[in-house]
């Protein structure tokens, strides 16, 4: 239904702030498609952000596939970076975290300004050694600093005799406890002395991501945060944040988490785990968007088969599980070849033709001979590329013989079987066969030539498609013209 009551009055804006290190993870695409509908559903901006502070794993060719990866999904937003130029568009720009660390330093020093952060010059040694007494001692692991209480003058002398410090947040002393409304999970409470003092800006001046996420999501006006569970612990760091700066809190809410048939988390062990890889593999966009769309999320009526329109329609939070889900290949696939069968032959006949010509493989241009050849094939059709060996034995190409089929060339009665395949096919009246054609001229083979099994079936299938086995012939032969039957049977039978 929307949002209720109170946070109707304010402008949703929700982001998808994905770290440009790799591909689009199906992960990674499930949270950018919740927030997506969640903007739809409520007539808000959907922004991407990308947070690319590690710049040692972060590149712009990662930047480019995953933009490119949610342009393919359909998933388009309304601020960000544009996936053609990578250029910015929208009024709360730069939106790639790299491009605002004026940003990030400003508000750090407002911090230090006002006490609430400080100049920290603990040596990592140090940090160790603190570390090894604390977990001797079994106490939590929290840095204790020295420079908490330093004067500023002091630690500004220090910099400039060129000391590099990092820049802390100051927790403070008094226990509190951090109450996270969120719309997953119900309250999720977080006791303050859980976290010490935390680093915001590292000593070469890059923000860490519970310091910028929170400053870029209350500077972009963010209103909910949809993302993934792993991070719910990071959120209590981000909320002292807000807290210090002053900023309203966005709602938060912690998706499910995704396992692999095997119940552990979903990771590369797992086979495919990229967008990118399923496109290649053959699958269509709204298939995959529907099968993540379930991934933590399920339709009012438990509708499985669902649009992309029906899903921007039908979308409530409210509906969003905290049960983790599992990553099942095998629903993919049938949900994919749903979405497949149902789309028209054009538009079909558009998505597998660039895959066809890949492979060389040419076909008649003939609207009615690829309305029977869908026909046929659709059923068998789970993922664009199955089309591929389904096509393969009708393209106009050469003709080969592949090697397998020797045991059947080597048989005594195969040249008669070829002969009277071409006899038959001489004296056939029109100018193809349809499946009952087939079926007699095959029949008829098996008496005149005596032969039976796999001595009639193999031979025919060599004079046929070149191999032995494959493909099932009645379905292919109706769609092969009498004359590339004749000229193929011809040149098997030279073959011997
Ligand atoms: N860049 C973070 C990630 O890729 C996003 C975290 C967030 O949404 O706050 O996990």
């Amino acid at each position: 239904m929307g949002l209720k009551g109170e946070s109707m009055s304010q402008q949703v804006r929700v982001r998808f702030a994905p770290s440009p290190t790799g591909f689009l993870h199906v992960g990674g695409a499930r949270t950018a498609l919740y927030n997506y509908l969640f903007a739809k559903k409520n007539n808000g901006t959907f922004i991407i952000r990308v947070e690319d502070t590690d710049l040692e794993r972060s590149t712009e060719e990662s930047l480019k596939m995953q933009l490119a990866d949610l342009k393919w999904l359909g998933l388009d937003w309304d601020e960000g970076i544009d996936p053609d130029t990578l250029k910015d568009f929208g009024e709360h720009g730069p939106y790639r975290q790299s491009e605002r660390l004026e940003i990030y330093n400003k508000h750090a020093q407002e911090l230090i300004s006002k006490g609430k952060a400080y100049y920290c010059f603990l040596t990592d040694k140090e940090i160790d050694a603190q570390r090894e007494e604390q977990k001797s001692k079994g106490l939590p692991l929290q840095v204790n600093s020295p420079y908490r209480d330093q004067e500023l003058a002091q630690a500004l002398e220090k910099i400039e005799s060129g000391e590099k410090p990092v820049i802390r947040f100051k927790t403070n002393p008094e226990k509190k406890t951090y109450v996270v409304d969120d719309l997953i999970r119900n309250q999720v409470n977080f006791p303050s002395d859980m976290v010490g003092d935390f680093v915001l800006m590292r000593s070469n001046g890059m923000p860490v991501y519970n310091f910028c996420c929170a400053i870029d999501d209350a500077l972009m006006k963010i209103t909910h945060v949809f993302r993934a569970e792993e991070h719910l612990n990071n959120t209590l760091r981000q909320m002292m944040v807000y807290e210090a700066l002053g900023f309203a809190l966005p709602k938060f809410g912690h998706l499910s988490i995704i396992l692999g048939e095997d119940k552990q988390k979903l990771s590369k062990r797992h086979g495919a785990t990229s967008c990118h890889e399923y496109k290649l593999r053959g699958f269509l966009p709204e298939a995959l968007l529907n099968f993540i769309a379930l991934l933590g999320w399920s339709h009012p009526e438990g509708k499985e088969i669902i649009s992309k329109k029906e899903l921007c329609e039908t979308f409530s939070e409210e509906r969003l599980n905290s049960a983790s889900a599992v990553f099942d290949e095998t629903k993919l696939t049938w949900v994919n070849a749903m979405h497949l069968r149902a789309l028209s032959d054009d538009q079909l006949w558009e998505l597998i033709k660039p895959l066809l010509n890949n492979e060389g493989i040419s076909l008649p241009e003939d609207s009615d001979w690829r309305k029977q050849a869908f026909e046929l094939f659709k059923p068998y059709m789970e993922t664009l590329t199955d089309a591929i060996e389904l096509f393969r034995p009708l393209s106009k190409g050469e003709f080969k013989i592949l090697p397998d089929s020797k045991e059947a060339l080597s048989w005594e009665s195969t040249k008669s079987v070829f002969q009277k395949w071409i006899e038959i096919l001489n004296a056939h009246p029109t100018e193809a066969l349809s499946e009952d054609d087939f079926m007699s001229a095959q029949n008829k083979v098996k008496v005149d030539c005596e032969v039976k099994g796999k001595k009639l079936f193999m031979p025919i299938r060599v004079a046929i498609i070149g191999k032995p086995h494959g493909a099932e012939l009645k379905l292919l032969v109706p769609l092969m013209s009498k004359e590339t039957l004749i000229q193929r049977a011809k040149a098997a039978l030279e073959s011997i």
